[in-house]
């Protein structure tokens, strides 16, 4: 009897909560992360589905590499995670480790590797049913549970940081059945398939992580051309009338063949700059795209709105696109 009944405790357990268990016991996850999917946020690698050397997510597309084992949710810049971005509980449960103290520093920085501290600072929840959630490259003191601390759904951990094996701010989200790596989009689809399994998702949670082929981490303007490093950095100054006037646009998930286009009309309605049309000879992961004018007219820029538009094109269609413009 407790066998069965025990499965049934939890259930109503977790639906007095914030979380859920489906019927099966496997929990459901709420965001693990309090940002915007598609607007502060990206998911710029899923769990590698390929058991081979290559890498493909679980839609078989392009956004993994290979043997990547979790779920990266990356932030917009250094800056967005100085100010802080919540790493939340994805499932009730209770805290059974956690690590905090690592300095955050790309990996490109880290004199002797990480010293097989990879995941960073971290924290691994235990939930129902020998599932487990483990949350990684956490922000240097930032970890606000210990060992035994009882969680809910969405509760604070700790703040997205730049600790362990990482490039960029984000957290890499793992979600465990016993000794096993799960990918919460496809629960129990058959290793290498295109489609099946189940999302372990909420509902409201798989509407934010909604797959996307390709999207935009971030678009703007700034006074003078950039690189990636300015962009992670966030040393962006704004235009004004009297300096050099730059649109970017950083995409992700570029795949070889598509063509990104960039341009810059001003107040008047004309082109004041485009980019080359040329396709992509290979995927790209990450890939940083500007246009502009360096060279102010006599009296400066005409007040007005400077608009950007931002296209990625395939075979004739509107593959990404993005708009933004700019008052001076
Ligand atoms: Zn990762």
């Amino acid at each position: 009897m407790t066998m069965r009944l025990l499965p049934l405790l939890v259930l109503a357990a977790g639906l007095s909560g914030s979380g859920a268990l489906a019927q099966d016991g496997a929990p459901v996850f709420s965001l693990p992360i309090a940002c915007e999917p598609g607007r502060t946020c990206a998911v710029p690698s899923y769990m590698d589905n390929d058991a081979g050397p290559g890498a493909k997510d679980y839609r078989c597309g392009s956004r993994s590499y290979d043997a990547h084992k979790g779920v990266d949710i990356r932030i917009l810049n250094y800056p967005a995670m100085r100010a802080g971005v919540a790493v939340l509980a994805a499932a009730p449960g209770k805290v059974r480790v956690i690590r905090d103290g690592m300095e955050d520093l790309s990996i490109r920085d880290r004199v002797g590797g990480t010293g097989n501290q990879d995941c960073g600072n971290v924290a691994i929840i235990d939930h129902a049913n020998g599932w487990a959630t483990q949350y990684c490259h956490m922000r240097k003191g930032s970890v606000r549970v210990k060992a035994g601390d009882v969680v809910k759904a969405g509760d604070p951990i700790g703040l997205v940081g730049l600790t362990g094996n990482t490039e960029f701010p984000h957290l890499h989200f793992m979600a465990w059945r016993g000794n096993t790596v799960i990918d919460p989009f496809a629960y129990g689809a058959a290793a290498g398939a295109c489609s099946g399994g189940r999302s372990l998702w909420s509902p409201a949670a798989a509407a934010k992580l909604e797959y996307r082929p390709r999207e935009v981490l971030g678009a703007g303007f700034a006074s003078a051309a950039l690189d990636m490093a300015g962009v992670d950095a966030g040393n962006i100054t704004a235009p004004t009338r009297n300096t050099a006037l730059v649109a970017y646009v950083r995409a992700l998930g570029l795949k070889a063949g598509d063509t990104p286009l960039l341009s810059l009309r001003g107040p008047d309605g004309a082109a004041m700059a485009d980019t080359l049309p040329s396709p992509l000879p290979r995927d790209q992961a990450q890939r940083l795209t500007f246009v502009g004018r360096t060279r102010v007219p006599p009296g400066g820029w005409p007040p007005g709105v400077y608009r950007a538009h931002y296209t990625v094109r395939r075979e004739g269609r509107i593959v990404l696109e993005r708009q933004f413009e700019l008052k001076l």
